[in-house]
Formats: structure tokens, C-alpha cells, sequence
């Protein structure tokens, strides 16, 4: 954040607020690491904090302290939209445009006149926030809320709880330090955080080591289901209603499942597309290796964005037809 908006956001928090922090939609471990740690923060500085989610976060997020406090738009959308009405200040985490909380959600805030602050990494901010700190080198919003603090000079307000709620968006956002966004500067976060006395190994196993036996079959199935193209260094995954039925599938069971795509020698591009009936949609992620640029690629053909190497989008065109669509694009796009 540039030294102007930093005076002017410390002028904000001087006296205690009212302050609502808000991840995207369907909160990841970024998303709500990096809520949870602001808010312990503002708390600590007396502040009246909430974490307002637009929906349910995934069970495999369940451990992280206070994750039990944090109020779901989607479930109690009166308490959630007075709680932002009489908000002074609202943070905005891990997303820059209004839209990715959902449409359920974006109605009330677009409605609300308050003083917005982004903390975000992703491509192409819109301009909602009146305080901007969007910055697309970071790996993790997490890795962003401590150099935050640490430029209001508060640095030693991080504890070992903020500093648990930092290191899960940094490992989740980074997969486990492995992608480029990683930086000297995260291994010196990190150590910070390690110093602070947080149980990285602990955290890691809450992360990754508490997979259901169908969490398991499904992502059997899922790679059963993966599709090569190699002449355009392609691959991809679909899951049906009826797979995931079928596994019971469980909020936050396909994360990650798209990464494998990209572990197969010579793919640069992988996909996983998602059926959800109850949405009426296809939820798709992107990934890539390289220059390929799969934000843009999602923005151009499947409305969404994200990353260079990580994206999101979705259809509403039925299972088959999006692969379909998919397919044709490829070719076209990586002739
Ligand atoms: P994932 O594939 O894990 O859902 O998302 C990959 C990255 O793209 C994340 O940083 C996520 O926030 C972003 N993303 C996912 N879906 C969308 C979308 O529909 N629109 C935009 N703009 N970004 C997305
Ligand atoms: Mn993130």
C-alpha cells in the first residue's frame, strides 16, 4: 500500500471501529487465513471486528481459531446485512472485483455507502476500495496482510494465532512454497511466523492429512475421468453431479484434485470442470505452467479470471457441451 494510503488507513484504525472483513465466495485457505488473521489483529487493537463469508467454508478449514465466529451471508443474510449497514469500514479480502462474492451477496454491498479497504493479489482490480493495496507478485492475500501490519508499524501485534491464520494462506495459495509467486521474502515471513511459535508441520497435516475415504475414491475417479490432448500440451478433468453424489462430496473434497493435471510430463494447460446442479453451473478451474496465461484465457472464453497460473471460471452450458467448448478453444487458441 503506498505510503499515503498507509497514513490515512492508520489515521482510520486509530480509534475503535466497526469493522466487517469480507473474503471472496466460496472462501479457499487464503481467503479465510487471511480474514481470520485481520481480524484477530483488529481485535486486538479493540476494535469491533466480524468476518462476514458469502457462503460456507470447506470443513478442511474448520480448525482455524475463530472460524466458528464468522457469519455466512448466505445462510443468515439479515444479521449479515446489518452487521454491514452499521459497519464504519469494510475489508475486503482476497478478491478485487465486487462480483466474486456471489450474487447473492453483491447486491448489499454495491447498496452500502462505506469506506472500503482491498488487500488483494489478483489481476485487474476494479475500483471499489477507496484504500487499495493489490499488489499480483505476492503468492497469498495471507503474505500481504503481514506486510500490512506490518507498515501500520504493528508488527508485534502478531501472535501466534494471527501468525497460524497468515501461514495457511501462504501454504494453501503457494502449494506448499512450490509455485513461483514464492519468494525469499515468504521463506523470511515464514520464518517469522515459525519464531512466533505456530506448528507448521500441525497445520500442514490439518490441511492435507484429513481427507474422508471417499474424498479419496473421488479423486480416484477424477483421474480416471483426466483427458489428454498432447499435441496442445493439454489435459482435464470432469466430475459429474452423479460422481460426486456418488463419493458423498463434501464442500472443499476437489480441492486441489486440478493440480494433478499439470504433473503429467509436456502439459502446460490442465482444467478440471465441476458439475454443480444446484448452481445451474459448470464450476471450472484453470492451471498452467509457464507463459500460458490462464487468467486471461478464463476472462476471454469462460468469465472468470484470477492468476497468470491459476484461474477460475464457470458455464452454464451443460456437462459435455463445456468440454466441448473447451476443446475447440484449445486448438484454436494453442494451434
Ligand atoms: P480456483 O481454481 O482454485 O477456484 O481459483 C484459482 C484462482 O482464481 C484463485 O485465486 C481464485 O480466487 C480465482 N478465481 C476463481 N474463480 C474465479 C472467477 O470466477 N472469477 C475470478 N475473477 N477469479 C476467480
Ligand atoms: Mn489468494
Amino acid at each position: 500500500m503506498n505510503a499515503l494510503d498507509i497514513e490515512a488507513v492508520k489515521a482510520l484504525l486509530a480509534s475503535p471501529k466497526k469493522i466487517t472483513i469480507i473474503p471472496h465466495r466460496n472462501p479457499d485457505g487464503d481467503a479465510m487465513g487471511s480474514t481470520l488473521a485481520l481480524y484477530h489483529f483488529l481485535l486486538k487493537q479493540q476494535h469491533d471486528a466480524v468476518v462476514v463469508s458469502p457462503n460456507e467454508f470447506p470443513d478442511f478449514l474448520a480448525w482455524l481459531p475463530s472460524s466458528g465466529k464468522v457469519m455466512v451471508f448466505e445462510k443468515n443474510t439479515e444479521n449479515c446485512t446489518r452487521r454491514l449497514q452499521e459497519s464504519d469500514l469494510i475489508f475486503a479480502l482476497d478478491f478485487n472485483a465486487l462480483h466474486r462474492v456471489g450474487d447473492i451477496m453483491e447486491p448489499t454491498l454495491k447498496a452500502l455507502d462505506k469506506t472500503f479497504i482491498m488487500i488483494d493479489h489478483h489481476q485487474f482490480p476494479d475500483g471499489f476500495s477507496k484504500y487499495t493495496f493489490s499488489d499480483t507478485s505476492y503468492g497469498s492475500t495471507c503474505e500481504m496482510v503481514y506486510h500490512f501490519i506490518q507498515q501500520l508499524g504493528l508488527k508485534s501485534l502478531i501472535d501466534k494465532t494471527i501468525a497460524t491464520c497468515i501461514y495457511t494462506g501462504i501454504v494453501t495459495d503457494s502449494g506448499s512454497f512450490r509455485f513461483p509467486a514464492t519468494t525469499s521474502t515468504t521463506h523470511r515471513v515464514v520464518a517469522d511466523l515459525i519464531d512466533l511459535g505456530i506448528e507448521n508441520s500441525a497445520i500442514h497435516n490439518q490441511l492435507f492429512d484429513t481427507s474422508s475415504y471417499n474424498r479419496l475414491q473421488l479423486l480416484g475417479r477424477a483421474l480416471q475421468n483426466m483427458k489428454l490432448m498432447p499435441e496442445y500440451k493439454t489435459s482435464y478433468i470432469t466430475l459429474s453431479q452423479e460422481e460426486l453424489d456418488h463419493f458423498n462430496y463434501q464442500k472443499g473434497d476437489t480441492e486441489g484434485i486440478v493440480n494433478y493435471g499439470l504433473t503429467i510430463d509436456g502439459i502446460d494447460l490442465t482444467a478440471i470442470f465441476i458439475e454443480n446442479k444446484d448452481e445451474g453451473i459448470v464450476k471450472i478451474s484453470f492451471r498452467s505452467q509457464g507463459s500460458f496465461d490462464v487468467n486471461q484465457f478464463s476472462r476471454n472464453y469462460f468469465g472468470g479470471g484470477g492468476h497468470v497460473n491459476a484461474a477460475g471460471g464457470k458455464s452454464v452450458r451443460p456437462l459435455q457441451e463445456t468440454v466441448a467448448e473447451f476443446e475447440r478453444i484449445v486448438k484454436e487458441v494453442k494451434k
